[in-house]
């Protein structure tokens, strides 16, 4: 609703080309290299679960995230949560025929982050993931279990090591959530998913903390993961260009 009367207001353009009308055209919709893959972090947390992107962080994809994370673009969830639904799938294929529901539990935001912004994005774009995997036949459902402790450190500009300390213990899951999924009484596979994937301690912090409490997740899916950076080569010996 505010997206469209936001839209009504001060027109919109797509963030892939420009041109006049929504968010993301059609044409660069269907232009994203989705190609669903293991994004394994370098250095890999220990113990983490396999963990699934849709494709790289960068370009369009790129200013997708950002424009429904920072500026509230929220219309954005529903092309976001299709290629979070492209990870999970691919992560669910992998695993094999499963016997239960499809669990997709959201990496939550800081409290001051979805004050700040006034919303939750990447519950947002779990739930329309949910909603494209159920349309395809898969049960999947969007719990979002995982809460923020308080005191946590924006991720942003912490290296691997700054963010895996920052992060330690900082997820908790929720009592009445897990009370009301517990009430159900059914056998579930457990999925993390989070909008981008840079040195996996946040998913690693919400494996841990679902672990915890006895819903060890069974892979980690997200819309994107940071392509590496590896330090430039080494120049090779003169002469041989
Ligand atoms: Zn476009």
């Amino acid at each position: 609703m505010l997206d469209a009367a936001r839209d009504l207001i001060l027109g919109s353009s797509c963030l892939g080309c420009g041109r006049a009308g929504r968010l993301l055209c059609d044409p660069c919709r269907d232009g994203l290299d989705v190609v669903p893959a293991p994004a394994w972090p370098t250095p890999i947390p220990a113990g983490l679960v396999s963990p699934w992107a849709a494709t790289s962080y960068d370009g369009t994809v790129r200013d997708l995230v950002i424009g429904h994370k920072e500026h509230r673009l929220l219309a954005l969830a529903r092309p976001l949560g299709g290629l979070l639904a492209a990870a999970v799938a691919a992560a669910v294929d992998d695993l094999g025929p499963l016997s239960a529901p499809v669990l997709l539990v959201p990496v939550p935001s800081r409290p001051s982050t979805v004050r700040q912004r006034g919303h939750e994005p990447t519950t947002a774009l779990t739930r329309c993931a949910a909603a494209v995997l159920r349309r395809r036949g898969l049960g999947a459902l969007c719990v979002p279990l995982l809460r923020t402790r308080p005191g946590i450190a924006d991720q942003s500009g912490l290296d691997a090591v700054a963010r895996a300390a920052n992060l330690g213990g900082a997820l908790r899951c929720d009592p009445r959530a897990l009370g009301r999924l517990a009430r159900q009484g059914r056998a579930v596979h457990v999925v993390v998913c989070d909008d981008v994937l840079t040195t996996g301690a946040t998913a690693a912090e919400a494996q841990r903390s679902l672990r915890a409490v006895g819903l060890a997740p069974l892979a980690v899916a997200v819309v994107a993961a940071t392509r590496r950076r590896f330090p430039p080569e080494v120049p090779r010996s003169p002469g041989t260009g």
